[in-house]
């Protein structure tokens, strides 16, 4: 049967249901307003299904068989072996739970879900496709709408995701094998991540970085020690090169680099996984009938309230210019969003937005690193603790890193953190609570923390700054 071209009328509606869209559509109805949300795949978007959940699943899985089998010195001798089919299948029972739950929440919440894909008649209307033969469309139209349709990977010349040979993060994640060799194109976090991971599940993995070191953005003391980490683990780590293609042979591949001067390398592998980062998803929802333009990348500017410049209409999320493509950013921009509709004084303050790598070690940070806070007009001090100084870090055998604390001298205001280390991605949320809360160093290190933990540390490094450390030498 067609459905024909129904209209109907909505006070909210947000297009797509990742953390930035699901979250932005549940507090618009706790605000009581009637609310749509639109979903063209999968409720949870990227986050849920292609990215943060199966990737720290798989991160998981690799940790814990890569540990079992590396644990001589503790006494334990084990080799596992990984079942990567019945990995994917955990994996996947993790991913059903936690969308089944985004879905049941927005019902439970009163969010009236809609399946399509949403393009923009005007300012005030969208059409909704619904996905498959003779499924038909309808009209919905609304007062303010939320953009939240996040963002995809980018293709490089050469490297087609349509061929089997080369994976998106998402095609390496729903995986059931484990390649011989792998090569990585683009040592970001999900580079890193995906390296670290699918080498201790047995592959031989080879990194391609056009740039002169891995994780750019990340101070060179943090990336260095998980570069040491990445090499340890058997990663070879290839800089200065640009992927430029790819031909078969044999049984494998052979992708083939070239340096700004010209000169090629080759490496053999059985696939190449492409990661060299996301652009947004504004290009296909005819954003121009609405009078909206996206910026020359394909992102959306947006206000501090989250609203383009058309004033109804509101972007969250991966799409959004100026604010790093996090699940957490989105779900926070979001909020702001729907609470900025309903009427509530908000506004998006991005200063203490954490971020997580999961390599080995993670790498968790928040607000200005030293440079950063002295760029700001602060005259910081900062204060570190190793964690090979921690009790704690040596009795769970992971003590490479460091926790810094960078704070405003002379008040003691913390500015910000970055923590290598084991834990970090969640070490670094008490940073970012001292932070939101206007905490001083003083507050942090006269809290008392439990014994003996990795958190200590994030004390010791406060005390450290303070000239007050006892476990280790005061600078
Ligand atoms: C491998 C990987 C690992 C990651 N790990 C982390 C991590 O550890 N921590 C972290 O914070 N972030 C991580 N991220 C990033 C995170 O996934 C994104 O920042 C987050 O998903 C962005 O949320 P969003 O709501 O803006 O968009 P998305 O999650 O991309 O959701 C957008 C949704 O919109 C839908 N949509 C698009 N267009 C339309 C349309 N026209 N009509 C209807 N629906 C539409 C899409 O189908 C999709 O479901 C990771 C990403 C990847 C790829």
């Amino acid at each position: 049967m067609v459905v024909g071209d129904i209209a109907t009328g909505t006070q909210v509606l947000v297009i797509g249901a990742g953390p930035g869209g699901y979250v932005a559509a549940i507090r618009a109805a706790q605000q009581g307003l009637d609310t749509t949300l639109v979903e063209k795949d999968a409720y949870g978007g990227t986050c849920l299904n292609y990215g943060c959940i199966p990737s720290k699943a798989f991160i998981t899985s690799a940790n814990l068989a890569h540990e079992a089998g590396h644990a001589e010195e503790m006494g334990i001798h084990a080799d596992p072996v990984v079942d990567m089919s019945q990995l994917r299948d955990w994996k996947d029972g993790v991913v059903d739970q936690l969308t089944g739950g985004v879905e049941k929440l927005c019902k439970a919440n009163g969010v009236n879900l809609v399946e399509g894909t949403a393009r923009f008649k005007d300012e005030n209307a969208v059409r909704i496709a619904h996905g498959g033969e003779g499924q038909g469309s309808e009209t919905i139209e609304f007062e303010q709408c939320i953009i939240a349709t996040g963002s995809r990977p980018i293709q490089i010349p050469g490297f087609d995701f349509a061929d089997e040979q080369v994976w998106s993060s998402r095609d390496a994640l729903a995986s059931d094998t484990v390649p011989e060799r792998l090569v990585v194109v683009g040592g970001g976090y999900i580079g890193m991540e995906l390296s670290t991971t699918f080498a201790k599940l047995g592959a031989d993995v080879t990194v391609v970085e056009m740039l002169d070191d891995i994780l750019p953005g990340y101070e060179a003391d943090v990336a260095r020690v998980v570069k040491q980490r990445a090499k340890d683990l058997g990663i070879d780590m290839n800089f200065g090169e640009a992927a430029s293609g790819w031909t078969e042979e044999g049984e494998g591949i052979l992708v083939t680099t070239e340096t700004e001067d010209g000169e090629e390398s080759e490496y053999r592998a059985d696939k190449v996984l492409v990661a060299v980062g996301r652009s947004p998803v504004s290009d296909t929802m005819e954003i121009e009938n609405a009078g909206l333009e996206a910026d020359d990348r394909g992102f959306l500017e947006v206000n501090d309230f989250r609203q383009t410049s058309v004033e109804n209409i509101y972007a969250v999320g991966d799409v959004v210019a100026d604010t790093p493509m996090l699940a957490h950013v989105a779900s926070k921009e979001g909020i702001v969003a729907a609470e900025h509709i309903a009427g509530e004084p908000v506004a998006f303050d991005s200063q203490a937005v954490p971020a997580a790598v999961f390599t080995d070690p993670e790498i968790g940070t928040v607000g200005m690193t030293e440079e950063e806070a002295e760029e700001a007009g602060f005259e910081p001090v900062v204060g570190q603790m190793p964690f090979r100084a921690s009790g704690r870090a040596l009795t769970t055998n992971h003590a490479d890193g460091f926790v810094r604390i960078v704070a405003d001298d002379p008040s003691g205001f913390v500015l910000g953190a970055q923590i290598v280390g084991p834990e970090a991605s969640e070490l670094v949320a008490e940073v970012a609570f001292a932070i939101e809360m206007g905490a001083t160093l003083e507050d942090v290190a006269s809290t008392i923390h439990t014994h003996p933990t990795l958190a200590e540390a994030v004390m010791e490094a406060a005390e450290n700054a303070l000239g007050q450390a006892i476990h280790t030498l005061n600078r």
